[in-house]
């Protein structure tokens, strides 16, 4: 495949350990059913490494729902406010606009940052003149912060991350908080559910297309949700009243956090996650999502660079390299997606790549191992999602269900999707089958959704 095919034996060496074959895929798939039967349970819950949190959504919508809902979507320095009017034929009427939060409402008085949020609500249905109209609208909070949800509109914030740090928050019902704000400013709005972003694309891609039964998120991070039986969720402590199924947000990021992984994890994992902010922690997202893939990359390309193998010709004078591949997030995952748009030998894409990175004139064989290693990468976070995807599925024991997917690296990746699915052809029992939806706005229309569902069944 290259100029010089010695070179062939000894980069495939250093990639062998990121390939993963079918039959590891299928034993990391029954590991996985085994970490989310523990998670539904009671009893064993708390050893599993999917944490398996009910949602408290239970009814699915069908694209008949009709209403005026508003959504408040809150996951980090911007947040957005949106005014759904839903037709009942599976077509929304959407408006929205973004806010900031400023650093110092980020990191004062918990009250201040519901109070900021209330005000920036107030302003919003003031100029779509939904302020006091007599109508009490629910509104769907999405909030991505890691809680434990204790119903519908009660979450408890376990703890605060991206930089927040407001102080009178942790461990209180964020539902009440802002409620207690809404209140406090005398606007009709009623605060009807709080939605996981995960749960909130199922939701959303339902409107349109009701057999969907999953959600995914493939962005920043990965997680996954979709339609469990009430009879296998133990831990479940509400109502057994029809449907009786909940929506699981399984938190599959943390897959494998308790070793159960350890043995498909090469040492570039092993240094992402060791100069990641949280070591240890969400073991199957660092090898998947947008937030690692560039730098499992970078920290390849860079071995491959030490042991001479790559870039022999661009060594200045003093036999370094002028890159910031030597530097922590050197290499963005958007790059991976460039440098696979590149199809033939032209390489047009992965020079311009290169030479972004201060690799000026690439040789023909720099390219075609530079495309190898980001295939190599993401191929593999493709079929661990692949496989996770397929355990749903094969459980679920449904034809036809969609898929509801959001996040950049599902949309931007040029073959993300293709390979999920061709590593499924060979894990989804045969007869099942099915597709996907692409869900645009989905959280915040999804948390409207909901609310709104739940206000036509209180
Ligand atoms: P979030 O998950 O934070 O809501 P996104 O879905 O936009 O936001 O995901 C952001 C992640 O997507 C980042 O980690 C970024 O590296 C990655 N990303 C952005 N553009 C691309 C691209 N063209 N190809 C692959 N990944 C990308």
């Amino acid at each position: 495949r290259y100029r010089y095919p010695e070179l062939n034996d000894q980069i495939e060496k250093v990639i062998a350990s990121l390939k993963i074959n079918d039959e590891q895929l299928k034993h990391i798939m029954r590991t996985l059913e085994e970490e989310m039967n523990t998670g539904l349970s009671p009893t064993t819950h708390k050893q599993s490494s999917v944490k398996m949190f009910p949602s408290y959504v239970r009814h699915i919508p069908d694209g008949t729902e009709v209403g005026q809902v508003l959504a408040l979507d809150l996951g980090g320095t911007n947040f957005r406010i949106l005014s759904i009017k839903l037709r009942g034929n599976s077509k929304i009427d959407l408006t929205s606009k973004i806010f900031v939060v400023p650093q110092s409402v980020m990191i004062g008085d918990g009250r201040h940052l519901f109070r900021h949020l209330v005000e920036c609500l107030s302003d919003f249905m003031k100029k779509e003149a939904l302020l006091h109209t007599g109508i009490c609208y629910p509104l769907g909070f999405t909030f991505s912060f890691p809680c434990k949800q204790e119903s519908l509109s009660s979450a408890r914030l376990t703890a605060w991350t991206k930089g927040f740090s407001c102080s009178g928050v942790v461990n209180e019902d964020v539902v009440k908080l802002l409620q207690d704000a809404i209140n406090e400013k005398g606007i009709n709005v009623k605060c009807a559910a709080l939605v996981n972003d995960t749960v909130g694309t199922l939701m959303a891609c339902a409107y349109r297309e009701p057999s969907t039964a999953i959600g995914l998120i493939l962005g920043t991070g990965t997680n996954a949700c979709y339609i469990e039986n009430l009879d296998n969720v133990g831990t479940w402590n509400g109502d057994y009243n029809e449907p009786k199924q909940v929506i699981i947000n399984m938190e599959w990021g943390a897959f494998g956090d308790n070793g159960c992984l350890n043995h498909i994890r090469t040492k570039y994992d092993e240094e992402v996650d060791l100069s990641s902010i949280n070591p240890g922690k969400q073991t199957f997202e660092k090898m998947i999502s947008g937030m690692y893939m560039g730098e499992i990359v970078r920290l390849i390309i860079l071995d491959l660079l030490q042991q001479e193998l790559l870039f022999l010709g661009h060594r200045d004078t003093y036999g370094d390299y002028k890159t910031p591949l030597y530097n922590r997030g050197g290499f963005y995952t958007k790059f991976v997606s460039t440098v696979e748009t590149d199809e033939g030998i032209k390489f047009s894409n992965t020079r311009r790549v290169l030479e972004d990175i201060g690799i000026r004139n690439p040789t023909f064989d720099d390219c075609v191992i530079v495309q190898h290693i980001c295939r190599q990468v993401s191929t593999r976070a493709a079929r661990l999602a692949g496989a996770g995807l397929a355990v749903l599925i094969n459980r679920m024991k449904k034809s036809n269900i969609t898929i509801g997917v959001d996040g950049s690296l599902y949309r931007y990746h040029p073959r993300f999707k293709r390979n999920m699915e061709r590593c499924m052809e060979n894990l989804v029992h045969k007869d099942l089958k099915f597709k996907w939806a692409l869900s645009d706005d989905g959280s915040g229309k999804g948390a409207a959704l909901v609310a709104c569902v739940a206000e036509q069944n209180s």
